[in-house]
């Protein structure tokens, strides 16, 4: 049921849910599904977190991370979805790189990548396929400490250009540095490397609104504008949430607010023990983005460039470059009318840049319009060399930094990616530390992005139904006299 903003959730719930960003979104479906009765409370006025878009006049419309994900959220949607989110996802055609170090074209596959190393970079196919192999027999448990630096390392010393070619889609995937552990790279791309990347045919508003229309269907209470203050602890277990003055009661909580505003904020760090307030402390959460987004004038229109456009004039590449103010990297992805094939002619173009939440939160107000002004123009620029004369064509433009990101999603420091390595060890152990206490956001690099917030939702509330069943039994024992 949607509850409206009068509306008092009816208590008590076997979960609230925290936050509706996929992680949280895919949490609460499936323990719907399981029987449980679920409140997910959103702070935002709409569902989705940063699976989101935004309208502007003349039909214009932006989604703000449909950019690609890999194959693996297909059977995501499927599994704890439904079929037709599922099969609603297609694979885009084109990826470009365009650089001072090269300039080509790729359909993102494994194939495709094993033939340019060979035939552009004039690897051996025995390297490349050895490359490809390690990546593929990575076990996560195993914990390496190879750092993704040294990995390229050990296959291509001295190839910057390959190591761009190779690290770049994946550090705006996820915000993935050169001395991040190798793990984690070898996870996330052997999933794009399965069979390319994937987008939401009818754009990230038709997608949410399917996944709502699901959660209703599957009797989840849903209530926006609901911005949860703290999490309610006692005697070591979650008994409710706070919103407002209003206490809702609760056998468990999912906390789907970054892993950081979870532990400091929402429940407060009175409520753990010395050994993991020192763990979370440590954890640091990831880097944020920037971006442009570009509408076109009524009628105009561009030809096919490609999906997504990885472009530079930076040379030698380095993760750190692609966070310089500067905007020394950006990616572009353009926007057909295929993508939404029922509102008709709407073309639009969003730049991303990977950023830093300091370099813009240290600006006065005047300094901070001027960047973001700057922002725009980089932008425009940087599109008229891919796209002479398409600048006359474009009559809106709007900007995101860091600190829109952490306005919208409250997370610390406006991270796009939740936390960097270790966040995923500490979100595991908090219900370790309170019962009935779990986290379903972007963690870890791993479970960042759509397929990896999604998964991680579906993961954890396992998790949370099995709590709950044995609590359930102890409960029957306790009753019937087992326990004293
Ligand atoms: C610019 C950009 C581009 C991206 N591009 C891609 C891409 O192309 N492909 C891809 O796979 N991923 C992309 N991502 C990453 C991806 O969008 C995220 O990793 C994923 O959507 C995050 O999901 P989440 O479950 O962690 O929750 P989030 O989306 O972070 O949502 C958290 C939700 O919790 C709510 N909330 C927080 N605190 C509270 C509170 N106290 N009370 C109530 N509600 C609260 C917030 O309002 C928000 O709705 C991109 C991210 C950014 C920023």
């Amino acid at each position: 049921m949607l509850l409206l903003k009068k509306d008092r959730p009816k208590g008590p719930y076997d979960v609230v849910v925290i936050g509706s960003g996929l992680g949280g979104m895919t949490a609460a479906n499936m323990l719907a599904r399981q029987g449980r009765k679920v409140l997910l409370l959103e702070a935002h006025n709409k569902l989705g977190g940063l699976a989101t878009w935004f309208r502007r006049p003349e039909g214009k419309i932006f989604d703000i991370s449909l950019h690609g994900f890999p194959v693996g959220m297909i059977k995501t949607c499927r599994r704890y979805w439904n079929k037709e989110i599922a099969d609603r996802i297609i694979r885009i055609k084109k990826v470009r790189f365009k650089n001072p170090q090269f300039d080509l074209d790729t359909d993102f596959t494994e194939e495709d990548y094993k033939r340019i190393l060979h035939e552009k970079f004039g690897l051996t196919p025995q390297v490349a396929q050895n490359f490809f192999d390690t990546l593929r027999n990575m076990n996560f448990y195993d914990r390496p400490e190879t750092t993704i630096g040294e990995l390229f390392n050990a296959f291509f010393p001295g190839r910057n250009d390959i190591v761009r070619f190779l690290l770049e889609p994946i550090t705006y995937a996820n915000g993935s540095t050169l001395e991040d552990p190798a793990i984690a790279y070898g996870i996330v791309f052997s999933n794009f490397m399965n069979k390319g990347v994937y987008i939401f045919q009818g754009g990230t508003d038709l997608m949410i609104e399917m996944m709502k229309t699901e959660l209703l269907k599957n009797g989840v209470d849903i209530k926006l504008h609901s911005q949860v203050d703290k999490i309610v602890v006692g005697n070591g277990k979650v008994t409710g949430v706070k919103v407002g003055e209003e206490t809702v009661s609760t056998r468990a909580v999912v906390s789907n607010a970054h892993l950081l505003s979870t532990i400091f904020k929402l429940v407060g760090s009175e409520h753990f023990s010395p050994a993991f307030k020192k763990e979370a402390a440590q954890v640091r959460a990831n880097t944020s983005s920037c971006q442009v987004y570009m509408g076109f004038s009524t009628g105009e229109s561009i030809p096919y460039m490609g999906d997504l456009i990885f472009y530079s004039k930076a040379w030698p590449f380095s993760t750190e470059m692609l966070l310089n103010p500067e905007v020394e990297g950006q990616t572009f992805s353009f926007y057909y009318p295929d993508m939404r094939p029922e509102q008709g002619h709407t073309y639009a173009v969003v730049a991303s840049s990977n950023a830093r939440y300091d370099d813009w939160a240290k600006l006065s107000r005047e300094e901070y319009l001027k960047r973001k002004q700057h922002l725009i123009e980089r932008a425009l620029q940087d599109l008229e060399e891919l796209l002479p004369g398409v600048r006359r064509k474009i009559d809106y433009t709007e900007a995101a930094t860091p600190l829109t990101l952490e306005r919208f999603t409250r997370h610390p420091m406006g991270a796009s990616f939740g936390t960097k390595f270790e966040g995923l060890q500490a979100s595991k152990k908090l219900s370790e530390e309170i019962a009935g206490l779990y986290h379903a956001g972007s963690v870890g690099i791993i479970m960042s992005g759509w397929l990896g917030a999604a998964n991680y939702g579906a993961i954890q509330s396992h998790a949370v139904d099995t709590y709950l069943s044995k609590q359930q039994q102890q409960g029957e024992d306790h009753d019937h006299g087992t326990i004293s």
